[in-house]
């Protein structure tokens, strides 16, 4: 039988506000466990929260961006359950109203084909804290740093039908949340990550098979794996006779496999009731439509004005916009290089995303300014020094942190474009080789390459080829 796979997603981003989204203490990363839990965070009899503007602020844009409803009135709920990482013994979420309601996004996958994606809803709601399994004496350790950290928690609709635009979702809302400096996108720190549900159904079924849900997956590359080996374990289960349990299940990235963790809980095991310590969230047209004005340019818009104004295929344009900082180096680059925007392109993602890949940077760490590349791509756009020179130098560039024109100068690297010096190397290589000069008279043009070669040899790569290629032609043509 064949199979089609459904899935939807429900990812938590960590906003980035400084402090917690019910009390005061910092939000910051890595601090000794326990020093950033205050009273409220501890869960302690009698605390208030106090809700974080900061974080209603932050959830309102993500809304407009994905052109959602903002609900006017929204209501935190406390989700009941027990964990050694949750003191208070309940979660405070959101449930019936949501602070976002729907919206889409579109996808693209890797042929090219969009997708609409539906978004059910965001919440805001608190995250818990952390058990560590280390090595206390055989016992575990709670680090309640964590407790109280904002999150936006983003639902999609089981609108997707493969692990590939399951990924391409979830980069498109890890572009978007950074983009409108909501989230740092940090996954290693877990401050981006998702829960995968996934299910399958009989190709042409219109009723939703039975989901599992793999939890907590904090990179793009274990969403795809995880969604896949779920896939074929849900095919061989079915296959063999059995039925889907619903249940939550663990991705080992070790093994590669996904594993029972609990029995999936349905809505009413948690008891949500409306938090009696929180006003509802009352917003009011002003407060969004100021909100709408902070927007930034958003990475759809910015892709397709870097096709038209700057003459880019869909894929360069995307690749260029995938965050913020790289557009923006790369838009300084074309304006030091004077509008040559083809050449800067594929000098941003072919040799200096090269050497940021291979050090492990990121586009702010980059030892070239935009203004030295844009340097750079004008003394090959006027022909001062020639494309593969120009790798020369900008490694000289990048080890040096030196301008592109004090490299040419001091290396001697400039062009020749003298068509007297030119002459005479060709001379000389006509004269070196009269066998080939015979073979080529005598019909080899394929030889032509060959002599091309050679002069640029002798001009240690500085003859600019095109002048070579011409006076060669002319010179092996006569006699
Ligand atoms: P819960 O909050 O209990 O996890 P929801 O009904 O809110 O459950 O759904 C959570 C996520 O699971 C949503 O992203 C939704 O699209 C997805 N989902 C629901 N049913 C299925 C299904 N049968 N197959 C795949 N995904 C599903
Ligand atoms: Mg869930």
């Amino acid at each position: 039988m064949e199979w089609e796979t459904v899935i939807g997603l429900e990812i938590h981003a960590q906003l980035a506000t400084r402090s917690k989204i019910f009390s005061a203490a910092s939000t910051a990363y890595g601090a000794e466990a326990n020093t950033q839990a205050c009273a409220i965070d501890l869960g302690m009899p009698g605390m208030l929260p106090v809700l974080n503007a900061e974080a209603v602020r932050m959830a309102v844009k993500f809304g407009l961006a994905t052109k959602a409803e903002i609900t006017r009135r929204s209501v935190f709920a406390r989700k009941n359950y027990f964990y050694p990482d949750l003191p208070k013994g309940y979660q405070i979420s959101q449930f019936e109203l949501p602070i976002v309601g729907p919206g889409t996004l579109e996808i693209e996958l890797k042929d090219g084909t969009r997708k609409q994606v539906g978004v059910t809803r965001a919440h805001l709601e608190e995250d818990a804290g952390k058990s560590l399994h280390e090595d206390f004496h055989g016992m575990s350790g709670i680090d309640l740093n964590r407790a109280g950290t904002p999150l936006i928690e983003i639902v999609s609709e089981p609108d997707m039908r493969s692990a590939e635009e399951a990924v391409a979702y979830m980069k498109k809302i890890h572009t978007l949340v950074r983009y409108l400096e909501i989230c740092d996108g940090n996954m290693q720190e877990g401050s981006f990550r998702c829960d995968a549900n996934v299910s399958i159904r009989p190709m042409g079924s219109s009723e939703l098979g039975t989901r599992t849900e793999l939890k907590n997956i904090n990179s793009f590359r274990f969403v795809e794996r995880a969604i896949n080996y779920e896939v074929e374990r849900q095919i061989d289960v079915l296959e063999s006779g059995g039925s889907v349990t619903q249940e939550t299940r663990l991705y080992d990235t070790d093994k590669n496999e996904t594993r029972p963790m609990r029995s999936k809980e349905e809505a009413n095991d948690y008891r949500y009731f409306p938090d009696p310590d929180l006003l509802p969230v009352e917003l009011e047209e002003d407060y969004i439509a100021a909100i709408a004005k902070t927007l930034p340019e958003l990475p759809d818009a910015k892709r397709k004005r870097f096709q038209q104004e700057y003459d880019l295929s869909a894929y360069d344009a995307g690749v260029l916009t995938a965050s913020r900082e790289l557009a923006d180096f790369y838009e300084a680059t074309v304006t030091a290089a004077k509008g040559t925007a083809k050449l800067t392109a594929n000098w941003v993602m072919g040799e200096l995303a090269g050497v940021l890949n291979k050090q492990g940077l990121d586009i702010g760490a980059s030892r070239v300014s935009p203004e030295q590349l844009g340097g750079l791509v004008l003394r090959i756009e006027d022909n001062t020094i020639s494309g593969k020179i120009a790798k020369q130098v900008f490694e000289a560039m990048w080890a040096e942190q030196q301008d592109a024109d004090s490299i040419i100068e001091a290396q001697g690297l400039r062009q020749i474009t003298d068509t007297g010096a030119i002459e005479s190397l060709i001379d000389e290589v006509i004269e070196a080789h009269p066998k080939q000069t015979e073979q080529y008279r005598g019909g080899a043009e394929k030889l032509l390459g060959f002599f091309v070669g050679q002069v640029m040899k002798r001009s240690q790569g500085k003859a600019n080829p095109g002048m070579v290629n011409k006076v060669l032609r002319e010179k092996l043509g006569s006699s």
